[in-house]
């Protein structure tokens, strides 16, 4: 029978989200949210945003918002560009950075499992560079990979191992034909952002989100900051898709968000605090858990990641597992609240000591 889709996209494998399920409520630890709330001054700009804005169409190019994120990041507007998600940046990246007939994209075998698929989407090829044993970039092979680009997530994902400026800043330099994109989701919870370097370096983009750090992953909002050039690309493959993807409410809300540091320096200060004391639990329950620079821990245990999702899933704790050859002993664990990491605890002890 005719299916009517395009035997491309029949031919993809789409990324799978983390759960996001409504059956019953779960001690929520799989898809690195932020535990506490957005700041009191996005709540106050929801609260009394004038809903007649909303017959309007709002800044195509987002400008107030970038005005708000330019000042946080000490750049200026024409550096930034925002998207409806920073995984819709990412997916422009590619198109505006990368030829079909290139060299194409590179990068690590274990990170952000959307990247493939952007590349797939848009006919870009590209190559993974195997983390080394100790789970770390391996920044040689990618330096001497044959490639137009290299998509780095830092801290990475699902690892939370970071890579501080200094080693950053000496690998664009050492880099200067490749454009370097860092995906930059959870650097509020590391510190060690590459934004000021992408002043005197035109091969580097860095990318966030409002979506962890922000606590805003509800309202679909990221941003990029680069030379002005990068930055031009990127609007270029806005509008031949989508001349509107930031809307009104949401720059509105982002922008009083970006602009209260002071509140998510604090959360965030928790968060690591937090995410000390997790690890150290963790460690002494019998898991392998590298130094984390984000809001989640990689814990692996000889009895499987599976085990311990499954476990745990069943007590009404969800952490995140990948069932492949690399990650299967590992789960992705989500910094909780205190309490919520407390009952992370007592499930783990439950199904450890049976
Ligand atoms: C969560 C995440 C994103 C996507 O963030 P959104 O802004 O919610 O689309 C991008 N990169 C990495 C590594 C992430 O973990």
């Amino acid at each position: 029978m005719k299916t009517f889709l395009s035997s491309f996209i029949s031919s993809l494998t789409p990324y799978t989200a983390g759960e996001q399920p409504q059956d019953r409520r779960y001690v929520k630890l799989n898809t690195n949210e932020n535990p506490y709330p957005p700041s009191p001054k996005a709540a106050e700009a929801l609260r009394t945003f004038d809903v007649d804005r909303l017959r309007l169409y709002p800044s195509p190019d987002a400008d107030g918002l970038r005005d708000a994120i330019a000042r946080a990041e000490g750049v200026e507007r024409e550096n930034v560009f925002c998207g409806n998600g920073s995984d819709e940046v990412l997916a422009l990246c590619i198109p505006a950075f990368f030829d079909k007939g290139g060299r194409g994209a590179a990068f690590a075998d274990i990170t952000y499992s959307f990247y493939p698929v952007f590349c797939d989407f848009f006919s870009v090829p590209y190559r993974t560079v195997p983390l080394k044993s100790d789970y770390t970039m391996d920044l040689d092979a990618f330096s001497k990979a044959d490639c137009d680009g290299i998509l780095l997530t830092n801290p990475n994902a699902p690892t939370g191992i970071g890579i501080g400026r200094a080693v950053m800043e000496k690998f664009v330099a050492e880099n200067p034909d490749k454009l370097i994109v860092a995906d930059e989701a959870y650097m509020g919870f590391f510190g060690e952002s590459a934004v000021s370097l992408t002043k005197r370096f035109k091969n580097l983009l860095v990318v966030k989100t409002f979506s962890k750090y922000y606590s805003l992953a509800g309202i679909r909002c990221g941003y990029a900051v680069g030379d002005k050039a990068l930055i031009r690309g990127l609007f270029a493959a806005k509008d031949c898709f989508n001349s509107y993807p930031v809307d009104a409410l949401c720059q509105a809300v982002c922008a009083a968000a970006v602009s209260d540091g002071e509140y998510y320096a604090a959360a965030a200060e928790k968060v690591r605090s937090e995410r000390a004391r997790l690890r150290t639990e963790l460690i002494g329950l019998g898991f392998f858990v590298p130094e984390s620079a984000s809001n989640f821990l990689f814990a692996g245990h000889p009895k499987g990641g599976e085990f311990i999702y499954r476990g745990l899933k069943e007590r009404g704790v969800l952490v995140r597992f990948w069932n492949t050859e690399k990650l299967k002993n590992f789960c992705r664990i989500t910094i909780g609240t205190p309490e919520q990491d407390d009952e992370l605890l007592f499930a783990l002890r439950d199904i450890l000591s049976r």
